[in-house]
């Protein structure tokens, strides 16, 4: 099947959950990359211009501080730092969104339960700017209320994607524990039971909230863990992602009912990911190996330049030359960008997600 031609610039309500569909149905996840600046963006956009595929720009609460400026306090009743500065991101999105002809999806990441101010004043953006432009501003928004009980979280999730719906802003969820530290959430020392949700968990998430509209998606605990690590004793087992979505298939009479979230990827294997996008994963996160990109661009070009960097006159051709060209903010942080971008580009291809737009 052809790309739809009419998915363009930001997607939201239907023409994201055409994406996702789209996406599952073709057998290739979406790459979510989380940036916390408009340069991380913009390497992101990039890299989905020049392969010729659809992109999620992610911003964390932690990120949407970043943007907003760390020499701003986040009140922790509020989160208005981290409210305004995703909100920020968001709209920078659309503002770019034209140059590079690609269809984007703007999501924000994990919401625990302590930050739901966070998420609160995202929506209100959202319900702003639905009055305005009949779309909300992001495309989508994750919760993870994992920590919580089972009920808890479902409950929580049901109200949230009830508020959402008028908008048809698609919800993430998350069920089951992504293990490591993300954000400074540290989930390196939950049981080990947590780090694998059961089929059984994941279908009481879709018989609550399917009644209330399609636009949400799960991510389930498969032994994923977030951050880069030495192999450990959680082994990464994408193949009960696949018998989650058999057992919703077999529940609820339709194929392949789930769209499935990939998190903690960082360092998995070609066939580990290409179980999950069979199974049914048509978002995964990448964030450590991208932010590992970013530096690595930039520490590459001060050690080859690091005579030209001591100071803005002298250098090794000379103790009166000038060195603007190569401290100049727009040289070192295009390096950065620069090995983003092709880490963001491998991304795509790792995903199954190859020039997806001529096809
Ligand atoms: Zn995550």
């Amino acid at each position: 099947m052809p790309f739809p031609s009419d998915l363009t610039g930001v997607l939201t309500g239907d023409k994201l959950l055409q994406l996702f569909e789209y996406a599952k149905q073709e057998g290739f996840a979406i790459p979510a990359v989380n940036c916390v600046s408009s340069s991380a963006v913009n390497s992101v956009l990039e890299a989905a211009a020049k392969t010729q595929n659809p992109v999620i720009i992610q911003v964390s609460q932690g990120g949407g501080h970043f943007f907003c400026g760390k020499g701003v306090k986040d009140d922790a009743a509020t989160r208005a730092a981290s409210v305004a500065g995703s909100v920020a991101m968001a709209h920078h999105v659309r503002a770019v969104a034209g140059m590079y002809k690609v269809p984007i999806v703007i999501h924000s990441d994990h919401c625990a339960k302590k930050l739901l101010p966070w998420f609160d004043g995202m929506l209100a953006a959202d319900e702003e700017y639905f009055k305005k432009n009949g779309e909300p501003l992001f495309s989508s928004h994750m919760l993870d209320l994992s920590e919580e009980t089972d009920p808890e979280n479902i409950e929580i999730c049901e109200k949230y994607l009830k508020k959402m719906a008028p908008m048809k802003l698609w919800l993430e969820m998350e069920i089951g524990i992504t293990g490591g530290v993300e954000d400074g959430v540290d989930n390196s020392g939950v049981t080990k039971d947590k780090l694998y949700t059961s089929p059984e968990q994941v279908y009481a998430v879709y018989e609550k909230l399917s009644p209330v509209c399609p636009y949400f998606s799960i991510a389930a605990a498969f032994g994923n863990v977030h951050g880069v690590y030495k192999p450990g004793n959680v082994k990464l087992s994408p193949e009960l992602l696949v018998g989650h979505q058999e057992h919703a298939a077999a529940k609820s009479g339709k194929a392949k009912p789930l769209f499935l979230v990939f998190h903690g990827g960082s360092g998995s294997t070609p066939d580990e990911i290409k179980i999950a996008v069979g199974a049914g994963v048509i978002k995964m996160n990448i964030d450590t190996d991208t932010q590992w990109a970013y530096w690595d661009g930039l520490r590459k070009f001060e050690a080859a330049n690091r005579g030209y960097l001591q100071g803005q006159i002298g250098n090794p051709d000379g103790d009166d030359k000038p060195n603007k060209s190569k401290y100049d903010p727009r040289v070192w942080l295009r390096k950065a960008e620069e090995t983003m971008t092709t880490r963001t580009e491998q991304a795509f291809a790792d995903l199954l997600c190859n020039n997806e737009l001529s096809k």
